[in-house]
């Protein structure tokens, strides 16, 4: 008699906390539609977790469990190379690991499917080695999917060096306007034959190859352009968000945030966080500091020490005081105007705290997302990555946003600082986004209960999962 074995789903997210963070929470919803299933996480890892990630690995729930790869071995790189291209030649130096992690876990269960984040799609390969179903778990909205998936073909039609010196706008599959091309995805802004470029071209072409795509987004956030991605040929693609963590780890500075905040009238608090890693430089920090006291407004600013490269603290944490670099006199002159947190701060509830009136964020794609689902509007400062194009995103198509205007030398002086702090957190402006947040809110929710588009998306996700688990 054999004991039959569980049915297991394998899931490797990209390198970084806040690819981590919606992967989890997609597992969880998940394993509540398919109560039979078991869910482990491979981690691909650059030194040991930071305390954040330990934090949540410690909660997951019975039916799942993770594994923590070794470190993977990396050459020497430049302090400049790109957050994606590090994050993908990470996964890829850890596929000998996963391998070994996948052997042991077909044969002591009966496993089905492989979900990897987007920087992690050289496990595709994998999965169709083992014979696994292949998913990719896109953590960003499907604009950028759909431009991702048209990149291949865009490639093809250029033999310039930079697409800037050939086109100034991209058009993206299901947007009505079209892309600046300095906007884009940062790695496809530098030359076609750098490792950076190369490096992203072949995560948009696997895209392509997998048997699904999971986007962290729902109908109403990009009703056209999911539209578009479920009509075109291509990879299936499941919006099944917004998924965004229940509650933040507490541990670090919650109890300081929010006791601060309890003592805040409604509405009155800017909270001014660029992501899990995101950093400024020196300059700028001085003028944010200057424009935040200028502007007279309540804040709540999750403070980094200054780098020249804005992705600095992403995959290791700082272990400065970053608040040694604020300008001199800056404390006393704002005490009870502002609160500064080294590094870290519980952004979902202090999201959902009543206080909040504004989020002064990267818009990063989960940052996004929980801005929305809270119904905080924004002023949007991307740094990195896919981040400029989220901004435009909130700003032009979903007018929830404000945008500050850089100077010359690519600053943001201390008077725009304050500029926008004003135009989001006082008057008619104001109201307008906050009130257009609050719909995307209510929709948002919607979209996550019994009948609602996501919760539909994500039984059809399950229900393709299951054919396998009966060996259909
Ligand atoms: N986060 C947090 N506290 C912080 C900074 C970030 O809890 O002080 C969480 C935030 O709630 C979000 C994630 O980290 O879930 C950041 O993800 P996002 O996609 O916005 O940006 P990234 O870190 O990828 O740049």
């Amino acid at each position: 008699y054999i004991m039959e074995k569980k049915a297991c789903i394998a899931m490797v997210p990209s390198p970084g906390l806040s690819h981590l963070i919606p992967l989890v929470e997609f597992a969880k919803e998940l394993v509540l539609q398919n109560h039979n299933l078991h869910v482990t996480f491979l981690i691909p890892t650059l030194g040991s977790p930071t305390p954040s990630t330990k934090a949540l690995l410690n909660t997951l729930p019975p039916n799942m469990d993770f594994t923590i790869l070794p470190q993977a071995n990396m050459p020497d790189l430049p302090e400049s190379i790109e957050t994606a291209t590090k994050m993908k030649l990470i996964v890829k130096n850890s596929i000998p690991f996963l391998h070994e992690a996948l052997k042991s876990l077909t044969s002591q269960t009966h496993l089905i499917a492989l979900v990897f984040g987007i920087f992690s799609t050289d496990a595709h390969y994998l999965a169709k080695q083992f014979n696994l179903l292949s998913y990719a778990f896109y953590a960003s909205g499907a604009t950028i999917l759909s431009f991702c998936l048209s990149l291949p073909k865009l490639d093809k039609t250029t033999s310039n060096e930079f697409f800037s010196d050939l086109i100034k706008t991209v058009s993206v599959p299901g947007c009505v306007n079209p892309f600046q091309v300095k906007d884009l995805p940062t790695p496809v802004l530098r030359e076609r034959s750098s490792e950076t470029y190369k490096s992203f071209l072949d995560v948009c072409q696997t895209l392509s190859l997998v048997d699904g795509v999971i986007v962290n987004t729902f109908m109403d956030l990009e009703p056209n352009v999911i539209r578009t991605l479920q009509e075109k040929d291509g990879p299936c693609v499941y919006p099944i968000g917004p998924i965004i963590q229940t509650k933040s780890s507490r541990e670090i500075n919650g109890s300081m945030c929010m006791t601060w905040l309890d003592n805040q009238s409604p509405n009155s608090v800017l909270f001014v966080s660029f992501g899990s890693g995101g950093t400024l430089s020196h300059d700028q920090l001085n003028e944010l500091a200057f424009g935040l006291e200028l502007s007279g407004h309540k804040f709540l600013w999750v403070m980094r020490a200054p780098n020249k490269f804005a992705g600095s603290a992403y995959f290791i944490g700082q272990n400065v005081d970053p608040l040694e670099y604020l300008p001199n006199g800056f404390f006393d002159r704002t005490k009870g105007q502002g609160l500064v947190v080294p590094s870290w701060a519980p952004q979902i509830e202090v999201l959902g705290h009543k206080s909040i009136g504004g989020f002064l964020s990267h818009c990063g794609w989960n940052s996004t997302l929980e801005s929305v689902v809270n119904g905080v509007p924004m002023i949007a400062w991307p740094l990195f990555g896919e981040q400029r194009m989220n901004a435009i995103i909130l700003i032009d198509e979903l007018k929830v946003a404000v945008r500050p205007i850089v100077d010359e030398s690519d600053i943001v002086k201390r008077e725009e600082v304050a500029n926008v702090v004003k135009r989001v957190m006082e008057g008619e402006e104001g109201l307008e986004m906050r009130k257009r947040m609050q719909e995307l809110s209510d929709a948002a929710a919607a979209a996550l209960s019994e009948h609602g588009s996501s919760m539909r998306a994500l039984s059809g996700l399950s229900t393709e999962i299951a054919k396998h688990l009966s060996g259909m």
